[in-house]
């Protein structure tokens, strides 16, 4: 099936606009992209007429969490739950994020390894959902933050076995827990958690099974020591410091800020349900989170976008929120845009396949109606979104059923 979509706006993922463009697409790639007249049209394609729309790269989420619901409560439901109604939750979950045109995420924690059994079913084409990084669970310390979704360890190890049950299971990065957690009663943001050396020991263990490391870290010291350690990715970021931020310039290491997580638990009123530890401690970080992300901007820490999906009232197919608080924070529509394409996809080391609209990538593609340069908050409304692409096949939006 060769499809072609013309007098598009091209918003290609690479920071470049196209006014009038046209995206040709053949099997499960596409073949052409570039300004209407550059591009011949394969005869016997589908034409569409994409006068008023805008076509995307598929979304790129690289932090959520499908075994979580946007729960108040995440701890007590996910120990209130069997793992098969979490599983057939997450499945849900992760068809709404399809449909809201995240056509890609990473799960950096799921409370078993089921996680990997959905990214199975959706490959298969047995459930719909997006591309899916998983990690399985977390390696935490023993009574560590996300310990509820982690594996406890202690010692290098103990940590080296930990690490390796994950990739048996098919894990394809790793998530340390670097420091204490919002949502883990007992535990502080600012604290360290982990050694270096144990951090250090995942890192090898991961690198020599081809695989990146992404820590949780709030606190500057528990970032530090997983920088030293060698991660890839900083999950969160929020009280970064100046010799945290430098480091992160220097060897190219990610902040994934996951903003909607700490404004929407922060966000909450009294009697909302959270837990009032994780209430307060939201709320005693969520501007200094946001003085970071600024200063990560203004620096040129390189940043790649993550939600956080399933914490408290952070909901799956909400994950273009971010986008819009990026831009509220003075990030422009584009370079927003560009931290769920092409940077998102060079975390994930997917560039060659996805993040980008060019000749010879994977054709996971969002059509929205309008622009959104002008208006970011567009990819937020379900009603805007025309259609999303999935390997050359349109699976959501009026476009799917045309
Ligand atoms: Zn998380």
């Amino acid at each position: 099936m060769t499809i072609a979509i013309r007098q598009i706006r091209i918003l290609d993922g690479h920071g470049r606009k196209i006014e009038r463009g046209t995206v040709v697409i053949e099997g499960e790639r596409i073949v052409a992209a570039g300004p209407d007249q550059t591009i011949r049209l394969p005869r016997g394609a589908r034409r569409i007429d994409g006068r008023g729309l805008t076509i995307l790269p598929g979304l790129i989420d690289c932090h959520v969490h499908f075994c979580l619901g946007a729960e108040a409560d995440v701890v007590a439901a996910v120990e209130q739950e069997s793992s098969a109604v979490t599983l057939l939750k997450a499945a849900e979950l992760a068809r709404r994020t399809v449909q809201a045109g995240f056509t890609t995420v990473r799960d950096v924690g799921f409370r078993d390894h089921a996680v990997f059994a959905l990214k199975q079913a959706i490959e298969s084409g047995l459930t719909p959902g997006p591309r899916i990084l998983a990690a399985g669970l977390a390696i935490c310390m023993p009574g560590g933050h996300a310990r509820f979704i982690g594996r406890e360890a202690q010692g290098i190890e103990a940590v080296r076995a930990a690490v390796q049950d994950q990739l048996t299971a098919g894990a394809e990065v790793i998530k340390v827990i670097a420091s204490g957690g919002v949502l883990t009663p007992g535990t502080s943001p600012d604290e360290a958690q982990m050694t270096v050396e144990e951090l250090r020991a995942a890192v090898e263990v991961a690198a020599a099974h081809g695989r990146h490391v992404a820590a949780h870290a709030h606190g500057a010291s528990g970032m530090k020591n997983a920088l030293r350690a060698g991660v890839h990715s900083i999950e969160h970021a929020t009280l970064m410091d100046d010799e945290a931020a430098g480091l992160m310039t220097q060897r190219g290491v990610y902040m994934v800020p996951t903003l909607s997580a700490l404004a929407t638990t922060a966000a909450c009123p009294t009697g909302c349900g959270i837990p009032d530890s994780a209430r307060s401690k939201a709320k005693n970080m969520v501007r200094q989170h946001e003085k970071s992300f600024r200063a990560a901007v203004r620096r040129g820490v390189p940043i790649a976008l993550g939600t956080d999906a399933g914490t408290p009232f952070n909901y799956h197919g909400d994950n273009a929120q971010e986008l819009e608080r990026m831009v509220t924070l003075g990030m422009t529509p584009m370079d927003a845009i560009m931290t769920c394409t092409s940077a998102a996809a060079r975390l994930l080391r997917l560039s060659a396949e996805i993040g980008t609209i060019e000749a010879g990538k994977q054709a996971d593609l969002l059509v929205v109606d309008g622009n959104p340069l002008r208006n970011i908050g567009l990819l937020l409304k379900q009603e805007r979104i025309a259609g999303v692409m999935q390997r050359g096949r349109f699976v959501s939006g009026p476009l799917s059923q045309a």
